[in-house]
């Protein structure tokens, strides 16, 4: 299998020194194993995508000596591969609607009973409010909701453990496991389907690495959590389970990671300053 890997923005801001470090990591692997580097444009939040914020991906990954196989797989054009995933997970019983928004998660979850409040990859962990509200899985799948895993009805259709290979973290290559019984509490039942959106972060990655057959998949260290949730649905989705290398972020002088709206990091800003692509590869230790 010939190694593939991916650098997978979101059009929703300008793309900045860790984006810059994340895209040639990447690239620097796949030249290593003589693999392909492929885009995706992660652009499911219709509401903050913006195409000139995409232009101007295509522009900086250019400029940096970036390139990629085309067309670029974009996550807008496969909303209907994510509904028939959801709809399998739905009829398997996996799947709850959730009537919740942020304000009752964050009541339910700071209830005296439950103790500190607990966070996942997603933040706060889902309490569980409307697991178990009465579903009718022979229906077809509610469109316009909130659908979150259900995961201890996912537990039973898991192995006993959770694992993946990392190769990012740590100086050697490692296999990382969680025993299936853990990861709710680790996780919490994530949602696959927003309800404005007909998917999610978690069930549109999963989907699009296997579509595009990426078998390692390179990414900040900030989604290691997140890692285990992937691993859970590709074994749900019977798809393969990469290898993953989560790299180290790229942080600001006090030492926050760098978000979109860092414009003084921006690629496009260094660019215009007269910065040149060995400039912006020494800024980010490369
Ligand atoms: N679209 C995600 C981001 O911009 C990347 C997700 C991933 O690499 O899995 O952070």
């Amino acid at each position: 299998m010939i190694f593939t890997t991916r650098f997978a923005p979101s059009p929703t801001g300008p793309l900045h020194l860790g984006h810059a470090y994340s895209a040639l990591f990447a690239d620097a692997l796949a030249q290593q194993n003589n693999g392909r580097f492929l885009l995706r444009i992660e652009d499911i939040d219709q509401s903050r995508a913006r195409q000139e914020w995409e232009q101007q991906i295509f522009d900086d990954l250019s400029w940096l000596g970036l390139s990629w196989d085309r067309p670029v797989l974009r996550q807008s054009g496969n909303l209907p591969r994510y509904r028939a995933a959801l709809e399998a997970l739905w009829s398997r019983g996996l799947l709850f609607v959730c009537h919740c928004n942020r304000r009752d998660i964050e009541q339910a979850a700071a209830a005296p009973q439950e103790g500190a409040p607990l966070t996942g990859p997603d933040g706060l962990i889902y309490p569980g409010t409307c697991r178990d509200l009465p579903r009718d899985t022979r229906a077809p799948l509610p469109s316009g909701k909130a659908l979150r895993l259900d995961l201890r009805a996912a537990a039973r259709h898991l192995p006993p453990e959770i694992s993946f290979e990392e190769k990012g973290k740590g100086s050697a290559p490692q296999r990382i496991t969680c025993k299936t019984e853990d990861v709710a509490a680790r996780t919490g039942d994530v949602v696959l389907c927003r309800r404005d959106m007909g998917t999610s972060y978690h069930l549109s990655v999963v989907l699009d690495d296997a579509m595009q057959e990426i078998t390692d998949v390179v990414r900040g260290e900030d989604l290691f959590d997140a890692t285990v949730i992937h691993v859970v649905l590709q074994h749900l989705l019977d798809l393969p389970v990469p290898v993953y290398h989560h790299h180290r972020l790229i942080r600001d002088d006090a030492g926050k990671r760098l978000a979109k709206r860092d414009d003084a990091r921006a690629i496009s800003f260094f660019r215009s300053e007269g910065a040149s692509p060995g400039d912006i590869r020494a800024m980010v230790g490369l």
